[in-house]
């Protein structure tokens, strides 16, 4: 049977990077040796490292006094060490779901926060819109979608002091000011390849203003005069990130992305929106171009294992919910495809003609 997949990360990614990472793993750049086991001092790979900073750069129109590094631990690694290398005494930070909470959590360790808004008291289902970024702190830090919640800011904000944000689960989504930023970063497992892979954009001048000592792995300065080789990189991870940046620049760039992420988006939430049995969890305009959340509607609480075993028996994998909000999510980032998105629409209306 035909699956589509919805996993929130790691997630679908293009068939046509799947087909490089499987010639390269038999054979590298015409090496003879497999991306497995070559040395990543071959000058084949360092050019592969390149290009993919120079994809990124063309395809988010990244300014020259910015940096794009490529390294590991997720960006639950990038929750302390954005932290360790800007936070001086205070930082503020958005409290937009579970992700933002953890990156909160590890910068304590640094210095003092302030949760200038949260969105706590609804269980996360919108961006807060009320709030004053203070003038004092090092950084303000935003999470610009919330993966669990289906929540995602829809603008870059203005802010008049460094901007952080944690981009893991939209970037190449949409088109990005990145000159509003201080920096970027994510995992690459959502939107860009696969796990084992974070990215971090920053503007370099932030660097060096701390008074800490620090380590040199946690010390961005290290990655940046390395070229991300400071260790050794996760490099079949980079390769399909490669391979995915080079899809996403064929299919026309980060402007087209966002125009069908958009139509897909659309086809599910006006399937939820129609419906009688299901109701979208999170606030209409917050709604997620990534991850679409939706429940039953009270009154058919009790149907939600019988829907998620009809999905289950028409190729849809992923769809369950976060325990932390319940009912479903549909994860479509940039490389599910628009098919598998009409297909679960399909899905929901034959799930709800069947039981009235
Ligand atoms: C998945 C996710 C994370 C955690 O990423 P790891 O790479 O697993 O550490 C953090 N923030 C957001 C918004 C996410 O979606």
């Amino acid at each position: 049977m035909k699956k589509y997949n919805f996993n929130a990360g790691p997630c679908v990614l293009p068939r046509e990077a799947i087909a490089s990472a499987i010639e390269a793993i038999q054979d590298f750049d015409n090496t003879g040796i497999g991306i497995l086991e070559i040395s990543h001092r071959t000058p084949g790979w360092e050019r592969v490292m390149k290009e993919t900073a120079d994809l990124w750069r063309e395809l988010l129109n990244i300014p020259d006094n910015y940096k794009v590094l490529f390294l590991t631990g997720g960006a639950s690694t990038q929750f302390f060490e954005v932290a360790a290398n800007l936070l001086n005494k205070k930082a503020a930070y958005m409290q937009t779901g579970v992700w933002a909470k953890k990156a909160i959590k590890e910068a304590k360790f640094y210095g003092e926060v302030e949760v200038i808004a949260s969105s706590e008291d609804k269980n996360y289902s919108y961006i807060p819109k009320n709030y004053t970024i203070p003038a004092d702190v090092d950084y303000l830090h935003i999470t610009t979608n919330n993966t669990i919640y289906g929540t995602e800011m829809h603008e870059d904000i203005d802010s008049p002091v460094t901007l952080v944000a944690d981009m893991s689960s939209d970037i190449m989504s949409c088109p990005v000011d990145i000159s509003k930023y201080g920096l970027i970063y994510g995992g690459a497992q959502k939107n860009v390849g696969p796990a084992g892979v974070s990215f971090v954009i920053v503007r370099e001048d932030i660097l060096g203003k701390i008074d800490r000592k620090l380590p040199a792995m946690v010390d961005y300065r290290s990655h940046i005069s390395e070229d991300s080789m400071y260790n050794t990189p996760p490099v079949f991870s980079i390769f399909v990130m490669h391979e995915t940046l080079k899809w996403v620049k064929n299919m026309g760039g980060v402007g087209v992305m966002h125009k069908l992420n958009k139509e897909k988006a659309a086809i599910l939430y006006d399937v939820i929106d129609q419906s009688k049995m299901f109701v979208g969890t999170a606030a209409k305009e917050d709604r997620s171009l990534m991850n679409v959340c939706f429940v039953m509607a009270d009154e058919h609480k009790d149907k939600e294992a019988a829907f998620l075993e009809f999905a289950k028996e028409r190729g849809m994998v992923g769809i369950k919910g976060h325990r932390l909000v319940g009912g479903f999510r549909a994860s479509i980032y940039n490389a599910c495809p628009r098919e598998a998105v009409e297909a679960l629409a399909q899905c929901i209306r034959d799930f709800e003609d069947e039981i009235n």
